[in-house]
């Protein structure tokens, strides 16, 4: 049974999932593990007919920590100030928040994510936590004691969770209550020294953390989230948050789904406070929704995933591919046992529902290059007629798939993956048996070659002649490309075109014969 599923088996009745964010920097791949990871349980849930309601909350109350690499070390004066009201490092959005909530929710709707978006700092602003702020109070005692006993953090001195937002500074992160008496604390700010009485209802301040998280299970009813296994690790913030939610507020707390990181190959996790990431925009712009859902689906939550923008996104592709001519019956899968669970992982990534007949496949390698080497989607039509590709079933995706090429080309892929076609074939040198090679294969081409049929030629020809892989490859690359590698040749040449080819071919052998 696929992962999702085996969730929306372990509960019942109606549900509500939620998940969330501090919004303090550029929201990457990484953080995308969260909300997919919920709208796959969701659908999972959905699909055996239970009801469910998804929350995304931005936590914009939360005070900036520090300021993430790339930004403009001038915002350090913003630092533990709530992220909502400090100003947007782009100058173009409302607030710092919003600078990084507007992309990310562009690329919910992109994935097909449909959920209620909530600002935390509204929760707060309407009172919604106005009863468990009171609660908390109430209860200081009894919370402190069970945070230190569960997280062995010592507490010192008198425990208030609550963190007041300065009157005078406007930094919520240091400061300290003296007195309380509901509504009101006395308060003192250790950064700029100010003390005063303020009111902790509606936005006056926040809970911190671990005492936060439990309320919001509260307020929202929150039955199932998902969350990273720092949260997870014992003593953290879900072990503190589940006596707190069950001890001090009387509600069972949340099914846990643990997740582990995305990890950038050769890098490791992705952190937007410095600068190792991808950012989720970019994801879904450089390669159609369908696959970062898909890389979501795949993999069990608790195993991390290793990503990259460039091999391993062209891979990630045609594991996808793969995946959906096994979803149609096309090809069989490799492991028969897991058929259904590839068929249900196929399920999960669309962003709609599985279309009814299988959309019109091009491998992917061979897409790169004729989106680079043909200038219309008809140039591109034309050339896969020409090398023997039927052309059937929905060509739309194909489509959008090559304006994502187009977008991974300009911005993410790496030089091996760009090619430029030579004007006219460059003047050379060549022995006897390169010229051999080359006419070798000037009379095995035939108009109308697969790319299977361009390789084995070259294959054959290369063994009968120069008889060394890597100068033959190297020499045709130099030929057409002016570099010594290059993409795969069978869907080079056919993406060229044969006649074109043999055109270049032609000015080596009857130059020199
Ligand atoms: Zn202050």
């Amino acid at each position: 049974m696929h992962w999702a599923d085996v969730v929306a088996s372990n509960v019942e009745g109606k549900q509500t999932v939620s998940t969330g964010i501090s919004p303090s920097g550029e929201i990457h791949v990484g953080n995308m593990r969260e909300v997919l990871t919920a709208e796959m349980v969701v659908k999972a849930l959905r699909d055996s007919g239970k009801e469910v309601t998804f929350y995304y909350e931005a936590d914009d109350i939360d005070p900036l920590r520090k300021v993430p690499k790339g930004i403009d070390e001038s915002f350090s004066q913003y630092i533990g100030k709530p992220l909502y009201k400090i100003p947007a490092p782009d100058g173009k959005h409302d607030s710092w928040s919003s600078q990084f909530i507007e992309p990310f929710k562009e690329t919910l709707e992109i994935l097909g994510v449909k959920l209620n978006f909530i600002y935390t700092h509204d929760l707060y602003e309407k009172g919604l936590f106005n009863d468990l702020i009171k609660k908390s109070f109430e209860n200081r005692d009894k919370i402190g004691k069970i945070i230190s006993e569960v997280s062995g953090k010592e507490i010192k001195g008198e425990y208030y969770p609550f963190d007041v937002i300065c009157d005078s500074c406007g930094r919520l992160d240091k400061t300290v209550i003296k007195t309380y008496e509901w509504p009101y604390v006395e308060y003192e700010c250790l950064t700029c020294r100010h003390t005063g009485k303020k009111d902790v209802r509606n936005g006056g301040g926040k809970l911190p953390w671990r005492v936060e998280w439990p309320a919001k299970w509260v307020i929202l009813g929150v039955t199932i989230e998902p969350f990273g296994k720092d949260h997870a690790a014992a003593g953290g913030s879900y072990d503190t948050g589940k006596r707190i939610v069950s001890d001090v507020f009387g509600v069972k707390p949340p099914y846990p789904v643990v997740y582990e990181w995305i990890l950038l190959r050769n890098m490791g996790a992705m952190h937007s406070s410095k600068g190792i990431l991808i950012r989720s925009i970019d994801m879904v712009k450089m390669a159609p929704p369908q696959i970062l859902r898909f890389l979501i689906a795949k993999n069990n939550p608790e195993r991390h995933i290793e990503m990259d923008s460039g091999k391993g996104l062209i891979s990630l592709v045609n594991e996808y591919d793969q995946t959906e001519r096994i979803y149609f019956g096309i090809e069989e899968s490799p492991d028969k046992e897991r058929t259904g669970d590839i068929r249900r992982i196929y399920e999960l990534s669309q962003v709609d529902r599985p279309p009814k007949e299988i959309p019109f496949q091009v491998p992917f390698n061979h897409l790169i290059n004729l989106v680079q080497l043909k200038k219309s989607n008809e140039e591109i039509l034309e050339s896969l007629r020409n090398s023997g590709f039927k052309i059937e079933g929905d060509l739309e995706p194909m489509f959008r798939r090559a304006e994502a090429v187009k977008y991974w080309l300009k911005n993410f892929a790496d030089d091996e993956f760009k090619i430029t076609l030579t004007r006219q074939p460059p003047d050379m040198k060549l022995d006897a048996s390169e010229v051999t090679f080359l006419k070798m294969i000037l009379n095995g081409l035939m108009t109308g070659s697969s790319p299977e049929d361009v390789n084995k030629v070259i294959h054959e020809s290369c063994n009968a002649s120069i008889n060394d892989k890597k100068r033959c490859f190297s020499l045709l690359y130099n030929i057409f490309l002016n570099k010594d590698t290059g993409p795969r040749i069978g869907y080079l040449f056919t993406s060229i075109g044969i006649e074109s080819v043999k055109g270049f071919l032609r000015h080596y052998v009857n130059g020199n014969h």
